[in-house]
C-alpha cells in the first residue's frame, strides 16, 4: 500500500509500506482524507523532531471508512469513521482528573505515533467515532479541527451576546470564528492574508485586516469597555503583545497558538482588568460529538475552508505551499485520488 514517511527537516517521501493487518480490538481503516494543519508545518520544518521519528508516518486529522472491525465491537464495515487521535494512560493525575487529553504520557496518533497518512490503518476501535451520512468525506476530515474549536469556545464560555476578537484567521481561528456566532457572540477576526480575508468575509465573518489598529477596533467595537474573550492562535509576536490590550474588565484571553518560544506579555492589564488567560489544546470526547453535530447540521459550514485537496504524492509540495503563505486555507489530502 501506499505511505508517506517523514525523512527529516523538509523532506516527505511517498512508497509503499507493508499492508497492515488488525491486532486485538483494533479496526482495519481504509484512509479516505487527512487534513493537513499547523501541526504537521511545524513537523515539516524539523521543530519537532524529538517527537516524530524519521521514517515516521504523520497525519493527526482523519476521516476513513472501515474495512473490517471485531464483532460486538459496535462497528462493522463500511462504516464512515473519524479518528480521536490519542493514547493516554489512563492513571496520571491529568487522566484521574477527566483530562486524558492532557495525559502526562499523552502520545498523539500522527506525532509520537503512526498516523492517517496510509493507505490502510489499523486502530483501536475505541479511537473511532462514527459520523452521519449528511457529512461528506471532506467535511469529516475537518472534524478534529472543529472539535479543537468547539473545545476552546467551551473553555472559554463564550456566550450569547458576547465580543468575541479572534487573532488569526486560519483554519482554526476561523473555526473559533464560527463556533462563537453560533452561541450568539458577535466575532471579529484579526488576519492579514488576503485569500483568508475574503474567504472569511465570504462565510459572513467581521474582519480587522492589515494597517487597522486591533486596540482601537476593539474599544471603538464595545464601546470602549473591551471584548468578553479574546483568542491568540496566531503564534505571532505582535499578536501576543496586544491581546491582553483588547479584553473588558473580567474578561478572558485564551492561548491556542503553540508557542515553541517565550514572548512579550503586556501584564499591566491583566492585572488592572483582572484578566483571566488559559491555554487551550486538544478536546474531549465530548468536544468531537458536539462538532459532528453543528457540522452536520449545517450550523457551522465547514466545506468553504478545503481550500484544496492533493493526492499523497503531493505532500512534499503541499507542505511547500502551505509554508510559503498564499492562497491556502485547509489543505487534505485524497487518499484515493493519485
Ligand atoms: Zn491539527
Ligand atoms: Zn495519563
Amino acid at each position: 500500500m501506499r505511505a508517506s514517511f517523514y525523512e527529516g527537516a523538509r523532506r516527505f517521501r511517498t512508497g509503499t509500506a507493508p499492508e497492515p493487518s488488525a491486532g486485538a480490538g483494533e479496526a482495519l481503516l481504509h484512509v479516505k482524507r487527512v487534513g493537513i494543519c499547523g501541526t504537521d508545518l511545524h513537523i515539516f520544518q524539523g521543530h519537532l523532531d524529538h517527537r516524530v521519528p524519521k521514517g515516521g508516518i504523520i497525519g493527526h486529522e482523519t476521516f476513513a471508512e472501515i474495512a473490517e472491525a471485531p464483532a460486538q465491537s459496535g462497528f462493522a464495515k463500511g462504516d464512515r469513521v473519524v479518528v480521536e487521535p490519542l493514547r493516554f494512560c489512563g492513571t496520571c493525575r491529568a487522566c484521574q482528573m477527566g483530562a486524558s487529553f492532557l495525559c502526562y504520557k499523552l502520545q498523539v496518533l500522527g506525532v509520537d505515533a503512526p498516523g492517517g497518512m496510509q493507505e490502510r490503518w489499523a486502530v483501536k476501535t475505541d479511537r473511532l467515532i462514527k459520523v452521519p451520512a449528511s457529512l461528506s468525506d471532506d467535511d469529516a476530515a475537518v472534524m478534529e479541527p472543529l472539535a479543537i474549536a468547539t473545545h476552546d469556545v467551551t473553555r472559554a464560555e463564550v456566550k450569547k451576546g458576547d465580543a468575541v476578537l479572534v487573532f488569526g484567521g486560519g483554519p482554526i481561528g476561523a473555526l473559533i470564528g464560527l463556533v462563537s456566532r453560533h452561541r450568539g457572540a458577535r466575532v471579529a477576526i484579526s488576519e492579514v492574508n488576503p485569500f483568508r480575508i475574503e474567504l472569511l468575509r465570504g462565510l459572513g465573518l467581521e474582519v480587522v485586516g492589515p494597517g487597522t489598529d486591533v486596540v482601537k477596533f476593539a474599544n471603538d467595537w464595545t464601546g470602549g469597555e473591551g471584548v468578553d474573550v479574546a483568542f491568540e492562535v496566531t503564534g505571532n509576536a505582535a499578536a501576543v503583545r496586544l491581546m491582553t490590550d483588547v479584553v473588558r474588565v473580567w474578561g478572558t484571553v485564551s492561548v491556542v497558538a503553540i508557542h515553541s518560544e517565550p514572548m512579550m506579555v503586556n501584564l499591566y492589564p491583566m492585572f488592572a482588568r483582572e484578566l483571566t488567560m488559559h491555554g487551550s489544546r486538544l478536546y474531549t470526547r465530548a468536544d468531537w460529538e458536539e462538532a459532528i453535530r453543528l457540522a452536520a447540521s449545517g450550523a457551522v459550514p465547514v466545506g468553504p475552508l478545503v481550500s484544496r485537496k492533493i493526492p499523497l504524492e503531493a505532500l512534499q509540495e503541499g507542505m511547500e505551499q502551505a509554508l510559503a503563505g498564499g492562497p491556502v486555507m485547509k489543505v487534505l489530502i485524497d487518499l484515493t485520488a493519485r
